[in-house]
C-alpha cells in the first residue's frame, strides 16, 4: 500500500464542517482543504489514543522495535512520495527534503534499537546506613499518552523526533502537526499502521494550534506535552501544563566564531557557512544567523562568504538545482525585509541581497550590525546572516553569550585551550568545535538553555523525559 493523505483528511473531515486551504509556499497556490478539527475530535483523539496504550503495554520491546523497524523499510520505499510532499507542503528544495526523509528514517532507526535497550540501572543500597541486604534498581515504565506539537520546518523529522521515542518505550501518540505542512505526518502515521502499530497509538488531528493544543495541554488523560516550535507558543504551553511532563525544543539566533588561527580554511569555512546559513531559507531553529570573525581575517572571509551566497539558486524547489525558494508565507517574507531595512537604518551596511526574490528573499548578507537590532537579537527565521569583526576570541564570547537564546554554537579554531574556553563557557545547550551551529545528528543530546527550550531530545534522551522511572528495591534478608 503506498501512503496518501486523501483518505486520512477525508476522515478528518467527516467530524467536523470547517476547513482551511493549505497553501503552496513556493507557488502560493491552493492544495487542498484541510479539516479545521474541533475541539470534540480532539478529545476523542485522546479517548481512542487512552484504549489504544492497552494494546501497546501488551506489546514486547521486540515487538515494538520491529514495527519501527518496518516503518523505516516502508518510507524507504516510498522516500521519493514523503519528499515531494515535503516539497508541496513546506516549499523546502527537494534535495533537502530528500536529506529530511534520511534523516527520519535514521531517526527510526535510533529508536528501533533504543526500544530494546531502555536501561534502567543497578543501584547500591548498601552504600546508604541500614541499606545491606537489598538488591535495588530502576525500570522505565510507559505513561500513556503522548501530546505532539509540531513546527512547519521539518514536518517529518521533528514529528518522528516524537514519535519514535514514544512508540519505543510504549505510549500512544497524538500529533498537533502546524497548520502549514500536515501532510508529511499523516504519511507517517500511515507507514505505522501499515507497520503493524495497534490501531489508533499514533493519531493526527490537524487545525488550530491555540484552539487543539489546549485541549491537548489541558486534557488529564495526556500524560507528557511534547512541543517543538517558537518560544513564543512554548512558554504559554509550559505556563498551561501545570503538572504535566513538558519537553520544549524553541528558537534561537545561534552564532558561530572564526578565528584567526583558521586563516587557511576560510574558504572552505565560507562554503559550509552559506549551507548553514540559507538552508530550506535559514527557516531552521540552529540555522547560522550570528557569525563573529577574528579581525584580522574578516575582510578575506566575507569575500569567499559573498561569493558563494552570490552563486545560490533560487527557483523551483522540485529542481535538484535549486538552493532557496519561496519562503513558508507572506508574513514572514516581509517581516525578514523589514528587519534588514531596520538594520541598515540603525547603522549596519547590507553586503549582498536584502531583497525579495519572488516569493521568498534573496540570501542576505549584513555586516556591523548593533547588537540591538533585530536581526542579530532576535531568531530571524530567514534568509539573513550578520558578520561582524572581534577583536579576540574573549570578545567573541562575549557576543555570542549576549543572546536570550542558548541552542547550539560553532567555534573554528586550531587553537585548543581557546576551544575548551568556548566549550566550557558558551551558554548553550550544545557546542560544537570546528564545525558551524547548524549541525544535528539524531541521537546526540539536544536541548536549549534560556528561552530556547526546556529539556532534551535525541532518541535517547526523549526516551527519558516519556517515561516513569521507576524505582524497585528487593529485601533478601
Ligand atoms: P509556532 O510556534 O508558530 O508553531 C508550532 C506549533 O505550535 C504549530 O503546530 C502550531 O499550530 C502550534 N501552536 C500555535 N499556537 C499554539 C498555542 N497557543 N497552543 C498550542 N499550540 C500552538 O512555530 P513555527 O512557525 O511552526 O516554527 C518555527 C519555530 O520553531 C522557530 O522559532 C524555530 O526556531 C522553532 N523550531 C525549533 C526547533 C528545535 O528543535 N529547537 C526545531 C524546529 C523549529
Amino acid at each position: 500500500m503506498s501512503a496518501s493523505w486523501e483518505n486520512y483528511l477525508q476522515t478528518l473531515a467527516e467530524g467536523t464542517i470547517e476547513t482551511y486551504p493549505l497553501i503552496n509556499p513556493h507557488t502560493r497556490e491552493k492544495i487542498t482543504d484541510i479539516p479545521e478539527c474541533t475541539e470534540e475530535q480532539m478529545e476523542n483523539a485522546i479517548t481512542k489514543s487512552e484504549q489504544a496504550f492497552q494494546q501497546m503495554k501488551a506489546l514486547t520491546s521486540e515487538e515494538r522495535s520491529t514495527i519501527i523497524e518496518t516503518a523505516c523499510t516502508l518510507i524507504a520505499e516510498q522516500k521519493e512520495t514523503f519528499a515531494k510532499t515535503i516539497v508541496l507542503e513546506s516549499g523546502k528544495p527537494i534535495k533537502f527534503a530528500r536529506g529530511e526523509v534520511d534523516r527520519t528514517i535514521q531517526t527510526l532507526k535510533f529508536a528501533a534499537i533504543e526500544a530494546k535497550k531502555l536501561e534502567g540501572e543497578s543501584i547500591r543500597l548498601d552504600a546508604a546506613p541500614n541499606g545491606a541486604g537489598r538488591d535495588a534498581y530502576t525500570i522505565f515504565q510507559p505513561i500513556g499518552v503522548v501530546g505532539a506539537i509540531t513546527p512547519f520546518n521539518f514536518p517529518l523529522n521533528l514529528v518522528s523526533h516524537k514519535v519514535g521515542p514514544a512508540l519505543a518505550v510504549g505510549n500512544t501518540i497524538i500529533v498537533k502537526p502546524a497548520e502549514k505542512t500536515p501532510l508529511s505526518s499523516i504519511l507517517l502515521a500511515q507507514v505505522f499502521e501499515e507497520a503493524g502499530l495497534p490501531k489508533d497509538a499514533f493519531l493526527v488531528i490537524t487545525g488550530d494550534g491555540p484552539k487543539l493544543g489546549k485541549v491537548l495541554i489541558e486534557h488529564p488523560a495526556v500524560a507528557k506535552i511534547t512541543f517543538t516550535g517558537s518560544p513564543q507558543v512554548g512558554k504559554l504551553i509550559k505556563s498551561q501544563a501545570g503538572l504535566k511532563k513538558v519537553t520544549l525544543e524553541l528558537g534561537s539566533n545561534s552564532a558561530l566564531y572564526i578565528d584567526n588561527s583558521v586563516k587557511d580554511k576560510l574558504k572552505d569555512i565560507a562554503q559550509k557557512a552559506v549551507v548553514g546559513a540559507f538552508s530550506y531559507n535559514g527557516q531552521v531553529c540552529i540555522s547560522t544567523q550570528r557569525i563573529y570573525v577574528h579581525e584580522d581575517i574578516k575582510e578575506e572571509f566575507l569575500h569567499y562568504f559573498k561569493e558563494a551566497t552570490e552563486s545560490l539558486v533560487y527557483g523551483d524547489p522540485n529542481e535538484a538545482s535549486t538552493d532557496m525558494s519561496g519562503m513558508i508565507d507572506e508574513k514572514s517574507q516581509q517581516r525578514v525585509l523589514k528587519w534588514m531595512e531596520e538594520a541598515v537604518t540603525e547603522g549596519a551596511t547590507l553586503v549582498t541581497g536584502g531583497v525579495a526574490e519572488g516569493y521568498g528573499v534573496k540570501p542576505s548578507i549584513l555586516t556591523d550590525v548593533l547588537p540591538q537590532s533585530k536581526v542579530s537579537c532576535q531568531e530571524v527565521f530567514g534568509p539573513v546572516v550578520i558578520v561582524n569583526s572581534v577583536a579576540s576570541a574573549e570578545g567573541a564570547l562575549t557576543e555570542m553569550n549576549n543572546s536570550e537564546y542558548g541552542l547550539n554554537a560553532g567555534v573554528f579554531t586550531y587553537v585548543l585551550p581557546q576551544a575548551f574556553e568556548f566549550a566550557h563557557n558558551l551558554e548553550v545547550g550544545q557546542v560544537l568545535i570546528n564545525d558551524l551551529p547548524t549541525l544535528r545528528f539524531d541521537h546526540m543530546p539536544y536541548g536549549g538553555l534560556k528561552s530556547s527550550g526546556y529539556g532534551y531530545e535525541g532518541i535517547k534522551y526523549a526516551i527519558r523525559e516519556m517515561v516513569h522511572m521507576k524505582f524497585i528495591s528487593m529485601n533478601y534478608r
